[in-house]
Parts: C-alpha cells; sequence; structure tokens
C-alpha cells in the first residue's frame, strides 16, 4: 500500500506483518479522488522495491519509479485500465494548473482557443462533468486535471479509429458548453456511424487511393521499381530500417500496409528517456497516423487535381505532427516535425505507405 498523509509517503503491507514499513518526505503527490490511490507522488530518500508493500503484487506494474532532481517519483501509469478508474486519466503532468493543462487538452482535441478561458473557469467551478481537478496533497506545486471522456461528452463515439471525426465533435460539443442554453441537447455534427462497415466506402479513404489511382502504376514503378528491386520492403522491416505499424494505421482509417522509418521511430515515436511513464509510443505513434490520415482527407476534400507535371510528387504527402520533447531547461516543450507519407508499390506491387522524417528518402 502507498500512502500520503502529512506530507509524508508511506510504503506498508496489511497483510504480512513481518514487511516493517518505510516512510520519507513526500515534496508533492495527487491522489485520485474516485480510487484514492497515488496518482503520482515525488519524494525524498531512496529508491523503494515496491514489490513487497503491494497488497496486489500485479499492481507494482502499474507503477514507474524514478529519479528525477536528486528526489524519487512514482506514477501510476495503468489508472485508466481495470484495475484503476475506466477512463480517468491525468492530463498533463507537465503542464500543472488548470489553464495549462486545459491549453494541452485543448490542442489535443482541436477546441477553439476562444473557447478556453470560459472552459477553464466552468472546470474551475466543477460544472463540466468530465474534469476533475486534483490538488497536490502537500500543498507545494500547481494541481493537475483529470479527465475522462466518457463523462465529459454525451456524443455517440463514432466507430473505432474515427479519432477525426471524435475530434471534430469534441470541440463542437465545447462549443455548446461554453454557451450555456443547455435547454436544447447536443447535436454532434458528425453523425456516429452505429458500427464499422465491413468495406469501408471509398470516400472514408485517405486520398493517396485515389491519387494512386489516378497516376496509374506506372509512374509509381517507374519511380520505385529500382529501390524495390534490390532490397524489399519486407528485408527493410527484418533489418528494423522499417517499423511495421500496419495494425494500428487501420485504426487511424488507413488502408495500406504502412511502415515508418527508423530515424522517425527512434527520434520521435518511441518516447524520450526522461519522458517514459508520462509519454507512451502507442500515442505517439497514434498523433503521426491521424495527422496523416486527417492531412490526406483534407488534400481530398480540396479536391486537388493531379496534372501531369505533378505526378511524381503527387505520391507523397507532407504533414506535420506536434511532439512533446524535453528541453534543456529540463520543462518538456511541443516540438512541430515535418513529415511526408510515401506511398508507392511494395514487394508484391501492392500499394504500401511509409512514414518519414522530411529529410529522409
Ligand atoms: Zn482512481
Amino acid at each position: 500500500m502507498i500512502e500520503v498523509k502529512d506530507n509524508r509517503i508511506y510504503f506498508y503491507n496489511t497483510n504480512k506483518r513481518d514487511i516493517i514499513p518505510v516512510d520519507f518526505q513526500c515534496v508533492s503527490a495527487y491522489l485520485c479522488p474516485h480510487c484514492k490511490k497515488v496518482l503520482a507522488a515525488y519524494y525524498a530518500g531512496k529508491v523503494v522495491d515496491l514489490e513487497p508493500f503491494m497488497e496486489d503484487p500485479a499492481m507494482k506494474y502499474h507503477y514507474t519509479p524514478g529519479t528525477s532532481n536528486g528526489g524519487q517519483y512514482l506514477l501510476l501509469d495503468n489508472h485508466n485500465h481495470k484495475k484503476g478508474c475506466p477512463g480517468w486519466e491525468i492530463v498533463s503532468l507537465f503542464a500543472r494548473g488548470i489553464k495549462y493543462s486545459i491549453g494541452v487538452w485543448a490542442r489535443r482535441y482541436e477546441v477553439r482557443p476562444e473557447n478556453l478561458q470560459k472552459l477553464c473557469e466552468m472546470i474551475a467551478a466543477s460544472k463540466v462533468s468530465g474534469f476533475e481537478i486534483v490538488q497536490d496533497t502537500c500543498g507545494a506545486d500547481d494541481p493537475i486535471v483529470l479527465y475522462n471522456e466518457h463523462l465529459f461528452t454525451n456524443i455517440n463515439k463514432p466507430w473505432f479509429g474515427q479519432s477525426i471525426a471524435r475530434k471534430e465533435n469534441l470541440a463542437a460539443y465545447v462549443d455548446w458548453i461554453v454557451a450555456g442554453d443547455y435547454s436544447k441537447p447536443f447535436e454532434p455534427p458528425i453523425k456516429p456511424k452505429t458500427e464499422p462497415p465491413i468495406d469501408t466506402p471509398k470516400d472514408e479513404l485517405p486520398s493517396l487511393v485515389d491519387i494512386e489511382a489516378e497516376t496509374g502504376d506506372q509512374s509509381t514503378k517507374s519511380v520505385f521499381g529500382d529501390i524495390i528491386d534490390v532490397y524489399t520492403r519486407a528485408q527493410a522491416i527484418d533489418d528494423g530500417v522499417l517499423v511495421d505499424v500496419t495494425e494500428t494505421a487501420k485504426e487511424a482509417g488507413i488502408v495500406y500496409p504502412t511502415a515508418v522509418t527508423q530515424a522517425l521511430w527512434n527520434g520521435y515515436i518511441e518516447p524520450p528517456e526522461s519522458l517514459k511513464g508520462f509519454q507512451d509510443m502507442q500515442g505517439r505513434l497514434w498523433d503521426v497516423l491521424t495527422m496523416f490520415s486527417f492531412s490526406a482527407r483534407a488534400m481530398k476534400k480540396s479536391n486537388i487535381d493531379v496534372a501531369e507535371s505533378q505526378k511524381d510528387t503527387a505520391q507523397t504527402l507532407y504533414f506535420k505532427t506536434i511532439f512533446q520533447m524535453p528541453s534543456k531547461a529540463g520543462n518538456p516543450k511541443m516540438e512541430t516535425v515535418d513529415l511526408k507519407a510515401v506511398c508507392g508499390p511494395g514487394d508484391n506491387a501492392e500499394p504500401i505507405l511509409t512514414i518519414m522524417l522530411l529529410e529522409e528518402d
């Protein structure tokens, strides 16, 4: 059991009398208002092996321990799973305070900036369900914000993988909340589908599908044919030069086999050492894939006519993704990274997608 009381953190096991409890001075700690578990704590003292103190030994795997600035921290990273509180997650441990936390949240969900101040005021006054403010029990630091998407909005969730639609609906939902007229129910602008279509309709596909068809096999082959003969994509994935992300890409609505380069993977998708425990690889990959998907759809919406002269460049789509990265000052910063997606034939001439850094070939 881990408990924080009167600015001290206690490690003990109620089931095992022979395990001697330990306690240290706690600098800051955030407790979940629902399950009362320690969500995050920063304390002075040695790194504690959590195992003896866990009544449920599986719980120790839910905590990430670490050392920072001479102190120790603990982070409950599986709070959102079945052993914790379903749906509740910390908006940002780094951006503390309501304003900064909600700023991070709003960027993630494309909420209009002009709504932010009112939204923050309403959250501070506990008027928005799905948001909870958690004070530092030690009183040293600014509060953090917990968010539960399922409670925040009564919009029906679009089917799994339609995160773009969900983001647009969320932004509209914030408009509705801030406007404050609750006499009319919220109408999601994007109507959810009742179930995933068995065959994704053609207009749901990223535009690269159509561009591929328009440019035809010939031009793609002439550009990529030589490389593929020498070094197959399967080999590249085996060699670790490319990382296959097809399964996650499918969830983001991308129908082609998809891989990312090692440079993009190691440089950005794999969280930097100092952010591990706060950021996960799956979330960062998801950001890349949804930003690609979003750009591909936007490109298609603008009805780009692939002219004769553009055929070679049409197989590359440029887009940006924002990653949280460590800065020299210690606080994480948001870095906008230019990426490109190249669509070309795979080992068996099937269309495949490779996402890479701008400067890569
Ligand atoms: Zn909880």
